[in-house]
């Protein structure tokens, strides 16, 4: 709380009284602390792969370069930090664009179940290599929803590349489609039998950078932003997303989307 206080004078009478004006600055506050920490974060993210990069350039010019496997492991190492900064700054961009409303909707009438068989269908070759299987379930009932085709697609892709990433070989994925009990929202959910997530740690899942292992999460290539993402593009539509975990049992992530007619605006 901040308080003011301005006297206030009558030019005969000198003070006559004061006016308090009282102030909460607790929002204000934390929206300042959550800039500078994003800030903070972003800068630690870039130079972590930048130091690594800069070291292993060193390595090769100080004779590194000499021997023929092991100068090529070094490139490879060099290629892929680059790769993940090149996707975390495409991250930082897209957000960018979400926050300041750049990335207008453009809505069409979609079919459910062609867009969770393509999803699934993206991924076939990663589940492959895992031997993880996956199973799409639309409820008869789905046809077609009005939405931004792209930006959706973003959303299935950031939540099935983490149920890949973070399911052991052998394990089991199921996307879904159901109507919602009022009928008035699809909520398609991606359900996997992987490592799960802490209870502690849940509550700042959607957060920018928040990551349950920093290190495991940059060895599998992750920026920290795919849920955050997924959240502002669900927003946008007028949906909700939620995440349900238990550790070593498995997590599932379930989005509501608007049924709307076309031409409709959940906003
Ligand atoms: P990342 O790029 O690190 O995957 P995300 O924002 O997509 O970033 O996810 C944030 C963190 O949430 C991940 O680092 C991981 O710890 C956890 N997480 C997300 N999805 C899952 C999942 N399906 N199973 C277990 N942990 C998950």
């Amino acid at each position: 709380l901040k308080v003011t206080l301005s006297p206030v004078h009558r030019r005969d009478r000198g003070m006559t009284g004061a006016i308090a004006v009282l102030q909460d600055v607790t929002d204000q506050e934390k929206l300042e602390h959550s800039r500078r920490q994003f800030v903070a974060n972003v800068s630690h993210e870039l130079r972590t792969p930048l130091t690594t990069i800069k070291s292993y350039a060193e390595a090769l010019n100080d004779g590194a370069l000499e021997e023929r496997e092991l100068s090529e492991r070094f490139v490879g190492v060099i290629r892929n930090e680059t790769e993940r900064m090149i996707r975390l700054v495409s991250d930082l961009l897209h957000l960018s664009r979400l926050d300041s409303n750049q990335a207008p909707l453009r809505r069409q009438q979609t079919n459910i179940q062609d867009m969770l068989d393509e999803v699934a269908d993206r991924f076939s070759f990663q589940l492959r290599q895992k031997s993880i299987t996956a199973k799409v379930k639309v409820d008869r009932s789905i046809k077609q929803v009005w939405l931004d085709r792209d930006q959706i697609d973003q959303v299935l892709d950031n939540l099935v590349s983490n149920a890949v990433k973070y399911t052991s070989d052998g394990g089991s994925i199921s996307i879904t489609a159901m109507k919602s009990k009022d009928k008035a929202y699809v909520e398609i959910s991606v359900q996997d039998t992987g490592i799960g997530i802490p209870a502690k740690d849940l509550s700042r899942i959607f957060d920018r950078f928040y990551r349950v292992d920093k290190a495991r999460s940059r060895n599998m290539g992750g920026t920290g932003l795919g849920l955050s993402i997924a959240r502002e593009i669900v927003k946008h539509h007028g949906g909700k997303i939620m995440l349900e975990s238990e550790l070593n049992v498995g997590t599932t992530v379930t989005f509501s989307l608007p049924l709307l007619q076309e031409g409709g605006d959940a906003k």
